[in-house]
């Protein structure tokens, strides 16, 4: 990334055609190896990112977590809705069963309108693009008790990777830039609801728990009581939310919720070495994901031949 000092203190910065003020804000303090990240490193980090994750959310609502005085600061917003004289780069969709109209990136100057917001992460529904009630894909969330080691989480991974496998789904994996790994389905529907998708995610993770309940559970409030994984199948709900892939998140670090490759998701696999200085050289030739849109399959399928096992 270029230094950051070329922008005079407070002055503003051009990406994409777009302004961002306050350039040289601090958004992630340095520490210890670490560089600090200003605004100016976030706006440029989702313009080289920004091909890649598009595709991803287009479509979709798109919750942003904002941090406008950086994640250190008081201020902390999470957004799902377009906010009074935001940029039109950022597109406003409405839904049934809510007047105002949510947040939507369907281009990468929006990416750069989000982090002239501070907008350190962004989140968005797992809907079929622009079918908001449609499922359009699933989303495993995996959250280890803090004493889990996360060589059981890579474990977990592969294993809910390989019981989807059966019932006919192909899988992807990323890091969360934080604890756990989520594994992320793509789903043909096929006229299905949300409440049905939600069962099937339920039920897969229960039969999971069940055959190995000193290591996975599906409860959320006993979830804490320690080692063990939280099977969160909740993500998978109209509503709701998952961090998308190539996502910052507002923690120590700048990381990144990185796609992965099934190779990589083995012992050895270090999450934290995905930053938002890292990455960004990475993405012009990452393959991990590059077959997702190949790898929809059909809901239904797959419920019928879980009812069989
Ligand atoms: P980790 O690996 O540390 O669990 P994560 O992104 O999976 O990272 P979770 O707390 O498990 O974090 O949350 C999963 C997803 O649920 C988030 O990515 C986010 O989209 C959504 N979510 C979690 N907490 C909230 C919240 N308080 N408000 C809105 N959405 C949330
Ligand atoms: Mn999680
Ligand atoms: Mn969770």
């Amino acid at each position: 990334a270029k230094p950051i000092r070329t922008i005079r203190p407070g002055g503003s910065a051009v990406v994409m055609d777009v302004t961002v003020t306050h350039a040289d804000r601090i958004l992630w303090p340095g520490a210890n190896d670490v560089e600090p990240v200003a605004k100016l490193d976030l706006a440029r980090y989702y313009e080289a990112i920004g091909d890649w994750l598009i595709p991803h959310i287009r479509g979709r609502p798109c919750s942003m977590i904002r941090y406008p005085d950086g994640i250190e600061g008081k201020e902390r917003f999470f957004q799902r809705h377009v906010g009074q004289g935001q940029s039109n780069l950022i597109t406003s969709v409405t839904v049934s069963g809510d007047r105002k109209p949510y947040i939507q990136f369907n281009r990468s100057e929006g990416l750069i309108a989000a982090a002239q917001v501070a907008a350190l992460e962004l989140h968005p529904w797992n809907c079929k693009p622009f079918e908001p009630d449609t499922p359009g894909r699933l989303v495993f969330d995996l959250d280890p008790a803090p004493d889990v080691a996360f060589g059981e989480v890579i474990a977990a991974a592969r294993e809910i990777r390989d019981r989807l496998g059966t019932l006919g789904l192909v899988s992807f994996c990323k890091t969360t830039g934080g604890k756990g790994l989520h594994v992320v389905t793509p789903i043909d529907a096929r006229g299905l609801d949300w409440p049905t998708a939600k069962e099937f995610a339920r039920q897969v993770c229960k039969a999971m728990a069940a055959d190995a309940p000193d290591r996975y559970l599906i409860n959320m409030s006993k979830a804490r009581r320690g080692g063990r994984i939280f099977l969160d199948y909740l993500r998978n709900d109209r509503l709701a939310t998952a961090v998308a892939p190539l996502s910052p998140r507002a923690r120590p670090g700048a990381p990144v919720s990185m796609p992965l490759s099934w190779s990589q998701v083995r012992k050895g696999l270090d999450p934290t070495k995905y930053t938002i200085r890292t990455v960004p050289p990475l993405v012009e030739k990452l393959r991990a994901w590059e077959d997702y849109r190949e790898a929809i399959r059909p809901l239904p399928e797959a419920i019928k031949r879980l009812s069989k096992q």
